[in-house]
């Protein structure tokens, strides 16, 4: 059942149940529930994404109103032995990527401290949190010292003044410093950064990112703007494609030149420069959906299972964690979720529909 070719299988699926005017299928069958996660559509899920707060100490435009949103109380949160616990299951039947996130994960008091008990299950071969940088001047440190593998910086802007204005804090200095702290930390590998693509301001400092890719060796990405804002500015007009990025690049360095070899499941098209120094991506969800190749899901803070950014439905595994349910039980519920993962965010389509959630209460 798990097809090698997996898009092949999702299209043939796909054609299938839309016709059927549905695209989710609700019974696992005996074979989904032993082996590795996989999906009604032959997806493999390798990689989990967990959200270890839903707080975040910037506000960005993007993403959170500038008042903030009302916090999760803290007993609804999972503990770190809860949070280990699902990993470990999720690691069992072949997960094999953990990435933290949040929120802003490094507000979190200790995080290093589920970063050491991560990096104790067996199974899982990377490691790595999504931040906003503030912190790592403190704590690159005591994360590598635990275990961390890789990391993502958000940076949306490298002058001072555009980055307050898109972040609301006054913090560009901080996450330089942090940057600089992961230099001295070489067991956390690559470094990339990652800005947000907004058309009326990204355009601007696309040449000094990519300037800035080629002179520190981080892989600087840019990501397509998504319907995931908590004040839903979002318009389809805003979006600034991978496509738009790369052409301004190429007008001033000559034409990329692609990197291959990366995993199948790489959310980013990745790219070199002529002279072979430094590396750009382009992460593009909503020009060049790569639905058929994800094999992520989402924790968050609160213990709701997401198997899509954009799904209308959450599977509460905080319940049974807390519950008393036995590991089996957990796998269970773990499997019968990925089973019904969505097959696609359907952006641009009539049948998009906004999920009530921003990104930072999902886990970006
Ligand atoms: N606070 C951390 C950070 O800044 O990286 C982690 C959480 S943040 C929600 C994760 C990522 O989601 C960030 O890179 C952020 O830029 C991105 N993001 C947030 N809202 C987005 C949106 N509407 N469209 C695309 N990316 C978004």
């Amino acid at each position: 059942m798990t097809d090698t070719d997996g898009s092949r299988k999702v299209t043939r699926r796909a054609l299938r149940d839309l016709s059927a005017g549905h695209d989710v299928s609700d019974t696992p069958p005996a074979e989904a529930l032993a082996g590795p996660l996989v999906d009604s559509y032959g997806r493999r899920i390798r990689n989990l994404r967990i959200s270890v707060t839903d707080r975040c100490n910037f506000r960005c435009v993007y993403c959170m109103p500038a008042e903030g949103l009302a916090w999760l109380p803290r007993g609804d949160i999972l503990s770190f032995e809860e949070i280990a616990r699902l990993a470990r299951v999720a690691a069992n039947i072949g997960v094999e990527q953990v990435r933290l996130t949040g929120g802003e994960p490094l507000v979190r008091r200790d995080v290093p401290e589920l970063v050491r008990m991560l990096s104790a299950i067996p199974g899982l071969t990377s490691l790595s949190l999504t931040t906003n940088g503030v912190a790592l001047p403190k704590l690159a440190r005591p994360l590598a010292e635990a275990g961390l593998t890789r990391i993502n910086v958000s940076l949306d802007s490298l002058a001072r003044d555009r980055f307050a204005e898109l972040t609301r804090r006054d913090a560009l200095e901080q996450v330089m410093a942090g940057l600089r702290a992961l230099e001295d930390c070489p067991t956390i590998r690559p470094i990339k950064i990652n800005a947000v693509a907004m058309r009326g301001f990204t355009e601007a400092e696309v040449l000094d990112f990519a300037h800035f890719a080629r002179r520190t060796g981080y892989r600087v990405r840019w990501i397509e703007f998504m319907p995931l804002d908590a004040d839903q500015i979002w318009r389809a007009e805003d979006i600034l494609t991978g496509g738009e990025i790369r052409a301004i690049i190429e007008s001033e360095f000559g034409p990329l030149v692609p990197v291959g070899g990366g995993d199948p499941s790489e959310t980013a098209r990745r790219y070199t420069f002529s002279d072979g120094v430094g590396e750009v991506g382009f992460i593009n969800p909503v020009s060049e959906p790569f639905c058929a190749q994800c094999d992520r899901i989402r924790l968050t803070a609160e213990g709701q299972l997401r198997t899509c950014l954009f799904a209308q439905v959450e599977t509460d595994l905080r319940g049974p964690l807390r519950s008393g349910a036995s590991d089996a039980e957990i796998e269970r519920a773990l499997r019968e979720a990925v089973w019904r993962k969505e097959l696609k965010h359907y952006i641009g389509d009539k049948r998009f529909h906004r999920t009530a959630r921003s990104m930072s209460m999902i886990g970006g």
